[in-house]
């Protein structure tokens, strides 16, 4: 690398020029010089005099980075480890075997960014598991791993109000349950705490309002998510319909769709993004587009956990707009973002037999970088290749052997399986990847306390799934 430090003038000179880098064009591609400065793109020419750091960027594609919209970084510790069951008894497992130091949550959050960054990620939206007792310690544990790894981060966390039983349809047969562990007001205070000592969003940390979903939160504490929403200008996060069985419940408790109870709710917003949408019909379709609400896409945890497959294509053709996210590891169970994009655009293959709204590469990008920016409410600041807009970028290495022969490389980086072809990456400037190694993180430090923190488990006995399990066969129809 060649670091050119001052100008003519001999004034000091920072940032990056990235030479002959291939970008996206109409029908093609361009090689251009995209110059960063002050963490923003300032300049985008076939021909730039360098400034800064010079990256040789021939032979390697520019993209905005992609925005992980929903994942769930402590489960971390549990990928690999939960047999196939549908969401409400996986659930019941994992409740069984969460994390409880916040040390383990630092190095999940740290673990999440690094795979998040390596597979062309910028951004991550952790709904982040809190250990009762310890809420703000967690919270404090992710944020401080997020900033050390230099991903942008965006910290809901997962917030509910009622226990778990009671996110299962009653199937006609109500039953009282154990109130949940903190109450409404108690959660809200704990929130206003958060924002206060976390929220920063000119350091690329944002706290956001988070709860679980309608199945698990109350409508005070609803009330509560919007008017701190609104009074800090948070972003809004919740599950929706991401199951069969939250589908009856919500036909059960509200008399309505689960879509239509958000709205009552008023919780819907341009900058609200709903993990899922599975079970969604068509008005409810609609009340997500006029509202400007987010679906975000998470493809292999619904197919993990039997879900459904969420009717991408009938929200893309209604204008909603979509994110791409990895969802939490104990339900994919990796954080490869370009697995995610992949298996997100080409399963709606084999929902429409009109190939003609089937999603391209290109689009499937899009998705994952400008998608996943304007539910955030970032689409100004983030997630295209723009003068004036933060300099959060992803290059990759086409002469890479899985990106070879020389194709089309955004239809191969999307419909192959790209092996270690980040080669650099800027988060808002600043670069996190160099030369395709993590120049913030020791990651042969994190393997090793990920192995010595960790045994080898197998399947376990769960408590809370085996008093759950009867209940959930009867209401889905599946016998004894
Ligand atoms: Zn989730």
């Amino acid at each position: 690398m060649t670091v050119i430090e001052s100008d003519s003038e001999g004034k000091p000179l920072t940032g990056y020029t990235i030479r002959q880098a291939w970008v996206a064009s109409e029908n093609g591609y361009d090689a251009v010089d995209v110059r960063i400065e002050n963490g923003r793109i300032t300049a985008i020419a076939p021909q730039l005099d360098p400034v800064g750091t010079v990256v040789d960027g021939r032979d390697k594609l520019l993209l905005p980075g992609f925005v992980n919209a929903h994942t769930h970084s402590s489960e971390l510790w549990q990928r690999g480890m939960i047999p196939p069951y549908p969401l409400e008894l996986w659930l019941a497992k994992l409740y069984d075997f969460t994390p409880a130091d916040a040390e383990q949550v630092y190095l999940s959050a740290i673990g999440t960014a690094v795979e998040t960054l390596l597979s062309g990620g910028t951004t991550v939206v952790d709904h982040l598991t809190i250990m009762p007792g310890q809420e703000l310690e967690t919270i404090g544990a992710a944020v401080k791993g997020y900033r050390e790894a230099g991903i942008r981060a965006f910290v809901g966390p997962l917030i509910q109000d009622q226990s778990l039983p009671s996110s299962i349809p009653s199937g006609g047969q109500p039953s009282a349950y154990e109130p949940y562990a903190r109450t409404t007001q108690e959660t809200l205070d704990l929130m206003a705490e958060a924002i206060a000592q976390f929220h920063r969003p000119d350091e690329g940390i944002y706290i956001m309002m988070a709860p679980t979903g309608p199945q698990l939160c109350s409508d005070e504490l609803f009330a509560g998510c919007n008017e701190l929403s609104d009074r800090h200008a948070l972003c809004r996060h919740a599950h929706l319909l991401e199951s069969k069985a939250q589908q009856l419940l919500a036909e059960e408790q509200y008399g309505c769709t689960a879509v239509e109870y958000l709205k009552r709710l008023d919780f819907l917003s341009p900058r609200t993004s709903l993990a899922h949408c599975v079970w969604l019909n068509e008005s409810d379709t609609q009340l997500l587009a006029v509202t400007k609400s987010t679906v975000v896409h998470n493809p292999l945890s619904n197919l993990r956990l039997g879900s459904g497959i969420a009717p991408i294509l009938k929200y893309r053709q209604a204008g909603v707009n979509v994110a791409i996210g990895c969802d939490g590891s104990a339900s994919n169970d990796s954080q490869d973002l370009l697995e995610a994009i992949k298996i997100g655009s080409i399963l709606h293959n084999v929902t429409d037999f009109e190939y003609r709204n089937w999603i391209s590469p290109r689009q499937a990008v899009k998705m994952a970088a400008l998608g996943g920016a304007t539910g955030l409410g970032m689409q100004d600041e983030i997630g295209s290749l723009e003068v004036g807009k933060q300099a959060d970028l992803v290059l990759y290495d086409l002469t890479s052997l899985s990106l070879l022969p020389r194709t089309d490389p955004i239809g191969l980086l999307v419909l192959g399986r790209p092996v270690q072809v980040v080669s650099s990456a800027w988060v808002a400037g600043r670069q996190v990847i160099a030369d395709g190694n993590l120049t913030t993180v020791d990651v042969n430090h994190l393997r090793q306390e990920l192995f010595a923190r960790s045994q080898w488990e197998f399947d376990h006995d769960s408590p809370t799934l085996e008093a759950l399990e009867t209940r959930y066969r009867r209401v889905m129809g599946l016998g004894e």
